[in-house]
């Protein structure tokens, strides 16, 4: 299994698991009496945690890393640095199918993931309750993935829609695309 080359420090590791702990202790397991948690590292250095939530339908349960990227990308956040996911199993967690192809959405394909196990915390077994990986470890891709991946990657979003309008005025092909209630007054007229 290919260590991360990302350079995540040993306190954000230490930081990042614990997070992830603490959300797993939040997780809705009505269900399935599975609890999962993660923590996702901001590249400004903030975490942004989530835990998973059953439903009594299982096909719309949400996975606990997909509640934190959701939950990043909701507050404005789109550049992330690593990720932490934990479960109560004893061996470490692997994000599911459907996790792993949101990841890659927002995730640089060199991104750092810890996969801990539930005794990870304990120096006894820490060796052997967590294995670090990265993104496009866990989804592989062809060869141009890296490179399409900066293309459409998109910087977090301006706090005021003020000046995300006038971003996307930059494009006039865009403009078409905004909710017209986005935009300032002035961007009402037809692109010049
Ligand atoms: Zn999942």
């Amino acid at each position: 299994m290919p260590p991360s080359d990302s350079g995540l420090s040993e306190f954000d590791k230490h930081r990042l698991s614990m997070h992830a702990f603490q959300a797993k202790e939040k997780a809705y397991h009505r269900h399935s009496d599975f609890s999962a948690g993660a923590a996702l590292l901001c590249t400004d250095g903030q975490v942004i945690t989530g835990c998973s939530v059953d439903n009594a339908a299982y096909g719309v349960s949400t996975c606990a890393e997909q509640v934190a990227i959701v939950k990043a990308v909701s507050e404005g956040r789109r550049s992330f640095a690593g990720l932490a996911i934990v479960s109560d199993l004893f061996v470490p967690i692997t994000p599911c199918g459907a996790c792993r192809q949101v990841l890659a959405e927002f995730c640089d394909p060199r991104m750092p993931v810890l996969l801990l196990a539930n005794h990870s915390l304990n120096p006894d077994n820490k060796s052997r309750g967590m294995k670090e990986v990265t993104i496009d470890y866990l989804l592989p891709f062809d060869t141009d993935h890296a490179q399409a991946w900066e293309r459409r990657r998109i910087p977090d979003v301006p706090n005021d829609l003020y000046s995300l309008s006038q971003t996307i005025r930059s494009n006039c092909d865009a403009v078409d695309t905004l909710p017209r209630h986005f935009l300032p007054p002035e961007s009402m007229s037809p692109c010049p």
